[in-house]
């Protein structure tokens, strides 16, 4: 079974996290979208509504399944039986942060990062963008999938 991890704070999941996700369902026989939790971050979205967010996106997706996880990426590979560390690259800037991320993976574990490369467009969105847009009170609704509601 080829499993795959997609790692992310998802604060919240836009349409460039969809679109890796969805192309990603044809590579893998499961797509884990894994929540990461850091106490050191400051979220705009429960933990309860980002993982509802994307539950919600992929209700009828059966190889998609959403946890979130505390401690090293590799460590919840290792314990879960996941081969596939998945990322998406939009600019060389995500390229220079992803090598750095997926060599020290290696070092820490056997497990391969599969890099998929956006889609031109949705190249340019990314969650922080879209909070941005929330918190002035912007159409944010182009930017994510329908599932995220902000209240
Ligand atoms: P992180 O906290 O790890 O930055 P994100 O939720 O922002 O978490 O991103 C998770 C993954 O999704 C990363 O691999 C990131 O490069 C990828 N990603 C984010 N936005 C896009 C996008 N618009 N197109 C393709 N990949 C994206």
């Amino acid at each position: 079974m080829k499993r795959a991890i997609f790692p992310g704070s998802f604060d919240p999941i836009t349409l460039g996290h969809y679109d890796i996700i969805k192309r990603s369902i044809g590579l893998f026989d499961e797509v884990i979208v894994a929540i990461g939790i850091n106490a050191e971050k400051k979220y705009m979205f429960s933990l309860d509504e980002r993982q509802r967010f994307i539950e919600e996106a992929f209700k009828n997706e059966p190889k998609v399944k959403v946890v979130s996880y505390e401690g090293l990426t590799v460590d919840f590979c290792l314990k879960n039986n996941v081969q596939f560390i998945l990322r998406g690259l939009r600019n060389p800037a995500d390229f220079e942060f992803e090598k750095a991320i997926a060599h020290t993976n290696r070092d820490l574990a056997p497990i391969e990062t599969v890099f998929l490369l956006t889609s031109a467009d949705t190249s340019y969105i990314s969650s922080s963008i879209v909070r941005d847009v929330i918190r002035n009170n912007g159409d944010y609704t182009k930017l994510v999938p329908s599932s995220v509601i902000v209240k």
